[in-house]
């Protein structure tokens, strides 16, 4: 896993690699693993950087955030344990807060 730090990363752009300007911090939540039979949601920032060399913006999630999706990494695990251990998709829908046509489409993916 590629290890990005609040100063210095590699643009996806220009593989321009070193320093990267912090543009942005926008505070934002990922769904997280319930507890005791309770959605839940973390908190973090996204941060938008400008590279310096072709001046595009990129945003950077939390490392514990799953890229593309607003759910922890732990969630998805969580989720997919869940409908490995034959949890019904409602069931596991209801205790994660998200739709249940979500869990369905999860199940599937990978
Ligand atoms: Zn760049």
């Amino acid at each position: 896993m590629r290890h990005r730090t609040a100063s210095s990363g590699v643009c996806p752009s220009c593989q321009h690699q070193g320093l990267l300007q912090r543009h942005a911090i926008r505070p934002c939540w990922w769904r997280d693993v319930p507890q005791d039979g309770r959605p839940q949601v973390r908190r973090g920032h996204i941060v938008r950087w400008r590279c310096p060399a072709c001046q595009q913006t990129h945003s950077c999630v939390p490392e514990w955030a799953l890229p593309g999706k607003r759910l922890t990494r732990a969630l998805d695990s969580w989720v997919r344990e869940a409908l490995r251990t034959g949890q019904s998709a409602r069931a596991v829908a209801r205790g994660c807060g998200v739709d249940e046509k979500t869990v369905r489409t999860w199940g599937n993916t990978s």
